[in-house]
């Protein structure tokens, strides 16, 4: 089992120090400072984040200081303060004796690779600890998706975890109430109030999660594009500069990667359709993008774990893991071991699916010159398959299957998406029709740009 490094019971603990600091401190004047432009000190966010936590800072007051924040930002220091702050909010894993590499992504729609990459870089050595999360704001959870498969269980304690890990080389969580809980509560709440799309939050809440789940280094996946949270290149550019600053801050060898999101990743959005894909890919049966950048990051993982001498040579590990047919035969294994029935990977029937599709077809002659694939998130959302509040059930069943990517010719009358979904949903189906071209389809006479899927990568060894 991994040493725990930090306090046990630290929830426990920060009930105590913010008893003892009600004094010292106002949750109304530290709002109001941020809300005026000032920057918190490091006391005064360690003192709201341990509040909050402990429960004695209530929801609305953490939501107006979350608005504050993402109107006025947070400056280097603050942001090492809150992610310091939600990483010793709970328990901190150092798995000293080995490498432990895992990869996140900053969330895009139809972004699946996590299923794809986890047992390629398991079955070329790389120790995998995955601790995921679930919807967020348009784009859907690694932790709902994979629980679309009967009996997966994403609620190990620590001790499963660590052992699996250690033993297996790969594991799939949840956030748990031992690891970051003040990120978990936080997240939930961004999720409802407007205040995903913000570099400060986004980088505490990613890296208290990598750094207390003991991972020696990191790869990251920042995506750009409308179907991201950084629409704008500037905006991922400074989003991966903030993460790599703090992931050298807390002594972690990380790799960047910016990536396309100005189309959907693959074909397929949803929580069961997504899992379908995922398999399609590890098959070699996969759409290219999501194949290439699955494989791309598992290099990047093998390289990292310093399996192999070069990021290219990583890559290529990565590929013939997948082509050999063994990371599908880890996926299998990862299924069994978390209580999974491994049986959905050869039986697609099995994984709960709406009732109805309807074809969406094209009104006209041309080429797709561009993809909404945040609009197509919030219908999916819409449908069910993601949440409007903190605790919706998530709808495996819904979601869509499109036809063609950016650049793309398409003829009029031919289909361009299937929609899956409910009988009583036609008046959504209705609207989705209604908005495809308008919204998210762009037709036009010439093709697109198509942007590399890699826009840049950079590499950085903490010491
Ligand atoms: N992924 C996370 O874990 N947190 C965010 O804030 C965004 C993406």
């Amino acid at each position: 089992m991994a040493k725990k490094t930090t306090k046990k019971n630290v929830t426990k603990k920060a009930k105590k120090n913010s008893k003892l600091d009600t004094q010292a401190f106002s949750a109304n004047l530290i709002i109001q400072k941020k809300r005026d432009g000032g920057s918190l000190t490091t006391e005064e966010v360690k003192w709201f984040i341990d509040s909050y936590t402990a429960g004695t800072i209530p929801d609305y007051q953490m939501s107006a200081l979350l608005m504050a924040i993402f109107i006025r930002g947070f400056n280097t220091t603050e942001t090492a303060a809150l992610t310091d702050s939600m990483l010793y909010s709970g328990d901190v894993l150092d798995f000293k004796d080995i490498t432990v590499i895992d990869k996140h992504s900053t969330g895009g729609i139809g972004d699946k690779t996590s299923f794809i990459l986890a047992p390629i870089a398991a079955a070329c050595g790389v120790k995998v600890p995955m601790i995921a999360g679930r919807g967020l704001g348009h784009t859907g959870g690694t932790v709902d998706k994979v629980e679309s498969i009967k009996g997966f269980n994403t609620s190990l304690t620590m001790k499963q975890f660590s052992e699996q890990l250690k033993k297996k080389g790969q594991v799939l969580i949840g956030q748990t109430k031992e690891i970051a809980p003040a990120d978990k509560k936080i997240y939930g709440l961004r999720d409802v109030t407007g205040t995903v799309e913000s570099i400060p939050l986004i980088t505490a809440s990613i890296m208290s999660k990598k750094l207390a789940e003991g991972a020696s280094g990191i790869v990251m996946d920042v995506k750009t594009g409308s179907g991201a949270f950084m629409q704008t290149l500037p905006d991922a550019k400074a989003l991966a500069k903030s993460i790599r600053e703090t992931a050298l801050r807390f002594n972690k060898n990380i790799i960047t990667m910016i990536t396309n999101m100005d189309e959907p990743l693959g074909h397929y959005i949803g929580n069961s359709l997504e899992m379908i894909e995922s398999i399609e890919t590890l098959r070699g049966k996969g759409p290219k993008d999501l194949t290439d950048l699955s494989v791309e990051l598992a290099g990047a993982m093998v390289y990292l774990a310093k399996k192999a001498p070069t990021l290219k040579a990583g890559v290529k590990m990565a590929q013939e893991a997948l082509d050999s047919g063994v990371a599908l035969d880890k996926f299998r294994e990862l299924i069994a071991l978390q209580g999974g029935d491994a049986s959905y990977v050869d039986d697609y029937s099995k994984f709960p699916m709406a009732e109805y599709a309807t074809d969406i077809v094209a009104p006209k002659n041309g080429y797709v010159k561009s993809i909404d694939g945040k609009a197509l998130g919030l219908y999916v959302v819409d449908l069910g398959g993601g949440r409007k509040a903190s605790a919706d059930k998530i709808d495996f069943g819904v979601g869509f299957v499109t036809f063609k990517k950016v650049g793309d010719k398409i003829k009029k009358g031919e289909k361009i998406v299937t929609v899956y979904h409910h009988k009583h949903q036609a008046p959504i189906i209705k609207r989705i029709e209604k908005e495809m071209f308008e919204r998210v389809f762009e037709i036009a006479a010439k093709p697109g740009k198509k942007i590399p899927l890699i826009i840049e990568t950079t590499t950085s060894w903490s010491k």
